[in-house]
């Protein structure tokens, strides 16, 4: 494992794109409905990709992959950057910095924008939710300066983002001419949230809305995390929903097997407000029996 890790080692690399990407002079937005990812390979010994997959997708907004041959789970992670602070959602699937270069990439990014802006900029780093596939790397932003990391507990959530009655409340969390609003969505795990940008209009679900197989813990909480979702979609425009992973493939209904490092023709990362409510209709249908039932773009699967 560990030599074979070696091979995967491409620091240049990584700086490489994130340098080539600063160098673009009029920065819109990319259309992630066309966005590829970097998707693993059938002979992980032989992957070229980069470590960390870097998409810049306006100006101060930033989507990142990790390549799946790293760990087959093959987050997203996002970073928003305002005047004040910057926002990184997630950490990731892999602790070491070796084959998962995740504090140096963010960090690159920011400093370029601390340089930009001409003054110190805050990494707050926070969570989709608590499980191990997304704070893997939180170790590498501990004690870094100009830092703070959240902690993982829903208590830790509800104190720090200032929640004042969890699930109910909607909190506004400022970067400094940049909103985002923070939406408890528990039902996937306890301490789950979702991420509106007020600036991009993108509506971050984390493992709880995804192209992919939707684990639920939770089955009454996630019903009702739908319902919220769904109520807050009507009253937000949303450009693009983005979840934490990409599950599905092309066929409708089929999904890769469970720990597959290798997602030959995959779904794009979006999913669509009638995707949502597909699921907000469909859960209403089931009832209070948590079922298994499979959809063109995501499966609905209760963990018990
Ligand atoms: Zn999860
Ligand atoms: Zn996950």
């Amino acid at each position: 494992m560990t030599s074979k890790r070696k091979k995967y080692f491409k620091p240049y690399f990584v700086l490489v794109i994130i340098t080539s990407l600063f160098c673009t002079s009029t920065i819109g937005q990319t259309n992630l409905n066309k966005q590829n990812w970097i998707h693993g390979s059938d002979d992980c010994g032989e992957n070229t990709d980069e470590l960390i997959q870097v998409v810049q997708y306006d100006e101060n907004t930033w989507i990142l992959r990790q390549n799946k041959c790293t760990n087959y789970e093959a987050p997203f992670m996002f970073l928003f950057l305002g005047q004040d602070k910057a926002l990184l959602m997630d950490t990731g699937a892999t602790k070491e910095e070796v084959s998962f270069p995740l504090y140096e990439t963010v960090n690159t990014i920011v400093d370029h924008w601390r340089k930009k802006q001409n003054k110190e900029i805050e990494l707050v780093v926070a969570h989709t939710h608590k499980h191990g596939d997304h704070y893997a790397a939180d170790d590498q932003f501990n004690g870094k300066p100009y830092t703070t990391l959240v902690d993982l507990q829903k208590t830790d959530v509800i104190n720090f983002f200032k929640f004042k009655n969890w699930p109910n409340d909607i909190v506004d969390f400022e970067l400094g001419n940049r909103t985002l609003r923070l939406i408890p969505i528990p039902g996937h795990q306890e301490a789950s949230i979702a991420v509106y940008d007020t600036s991009t209009k993108l509506l971050l679900t984390g493992d709880t809305f995804y192209p992919g197989r939707l684990y639920i813990e939770d089955w009454c909480s996630f019903k009702t995390s739908i319902n919220r979702l769904v109520e807050f979609s009507k009253k937000h425009e949303i450009k693009y929903i983005l979840g934490n992973h990409i599950e599905m493939s092309l066929t409708d209904g089929v999904d890769y097997p469970m720990g597959s490092k290798y997602h030959l023709a995959e779904q794009k990362l979006p999913l669509t407000i009638e995707d949502l409510n597909t699921l907000q209709l469909s859960l209403l249908d089931l009832g209070d029996k948590p079922t298994r039932q499979i959809h063109k773009n995501f499966i609905i699967y209760p963990s018990k």
